[in-house]
């Protein structure tokens, strides 16, 4: 059963998979519009993300209290593709204490101070945590070279500007992936894949309706006239970047409600892969336990069932309430 669901998961979302080593040319190969066979919003798209959220808050709590591995989750997208809002969804029904979320902006004076995967890694899930990262160190190889004054802030010695800056970078960004893989840290990574026509129209929407126009800037449509430098860059980097232990996943984004289902699935993926358990408690432990269980029945007021929490689910009930 549970396996049953671990593979109708698995095949729904291998279609989004950059398959290591290839070379990915986006405007061909992964449609923004994209979205499953007979998959309509209204009730089926509702009851698989209600699936997808329900099935990550129980993988969330084996995580959290098995406390050896933990998730990072990086989103990536242009303006408008929907981070938040999936990030909003997807995370809706996990406890807010295992989730720990980083918003990447335009780097501050001190984080320019340091390497440049510094000011992510000061920001690393913990074990038992799921980390995500609305932006991320692939920043670092996307706004930084389309832009590439950004690099010269970054205060790098001249050696390290030098060759390909990019290459090296994949390489660096690769291997560090794998370092926290070895360590226990999945890192699950996330293309909101969105088509020109519907950031325009996003964009629209954004200046219409007046509690939206915070969401928007001029800065928003500058960089929208450089959409095919940041296609060329997104394909590269897919291609770099998407590794065995690390693998990227597009996500179609024009159709919010679809996008969001995928990435629930992606990062349910993940946690099934991982497969966390409760932790085992010894003989030992068990016997102790026993013995404060005795105890505590002892000290039942008059009339009160000895263990209430049994009783109910003996006779059927839930065990719930207490
Ligand atoms: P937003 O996500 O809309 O709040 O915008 C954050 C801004 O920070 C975007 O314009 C990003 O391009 C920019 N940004 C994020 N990371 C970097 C970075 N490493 N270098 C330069 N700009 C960045
Ligand atoms: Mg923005």
């Amino acid at each position: 059963m549970a396996d049953e669901r671990a593979e109708r998961i698995a095949d729904f979302i291998e279609p989004l998979r950059v398959p290591p080593g290839t070379k990915v040319h986006l405007a061909e190969d992964f449609d923004p519009g994209y979205k499953t066979a007979g998959a309509r919003k209204n009730k089926e798209g509702v009851e698989l993300l209600r699936n997808g959220i329900e099935l990550l808050s129980e993988y969330q709590q084996r995580l959290a209290a098995q406390d050896t591995y933990g998730v990072l989750m990086c989103l990536q997208a242009l303006d408008a593709a929907g981070k938040d809002g999936t990030i909003r969804h997807v995370m809706s029904g996990v406890n807010p204490q295992g989730v720990r979320v980083t918003s990447f902006k335009v780097p501050s004076a001190e984080e320019l101070d340091h390497d440049y995967l510094w000011r992510y890694n000061r920001h690393l899930p913990g074990r038992g945590e799921i980390g995500i990262f609305n932006r991320s160190h692939y920043e670092e190889v996307l706004v930084v070279r389309v832009h590439p004054e950004n690099l010269h802030r970054q205060k790098l010695p001249e050696a390290a500007r030098r060759g390909d800056v990019w290459e090296r970078r994949y390489r660096e960004i690769n291997d560090w992936e794998r370092y926290l893989t070895d360590n226990g840290f999945r890192v699950v990574k996330m293309f909101l894949n969105m088509s020109k026509e519907e950031q325009r129209i996003r964009f629209l929407k954004r200046i219409d309706v007046p509690e939206r126009n915070w969401k928007f800037s001029p800065a928003d449509a500058r960089e929208r006239a450089r959409w095919d430098d940041y296609q060329r860059v997104f394909s590269e980097m897919l291609s770099a970047t998407s590794t065995r232990w690390a693998p990227w996943y597009v996500i179609p984004a024009d159709h919010k409600w679809f996008a969001r289902v995928c990435a629930a699935a992606v990062l349910a993926h993940t946690l099934i892969g991982i497969d966390p358990r409760y932790p085992q408690v010894s003989d030992e432990t068990r016997h102790e336990l026993a013995v404060v269980k005795r105890e505590l029945e002892h000290e039942a007021p008059k009339g009160a069932a000895a263990d209430p929490y049994a009783a109910s689910v003996s006779s059927g009930g839930s065990g719930k309430k207490g």
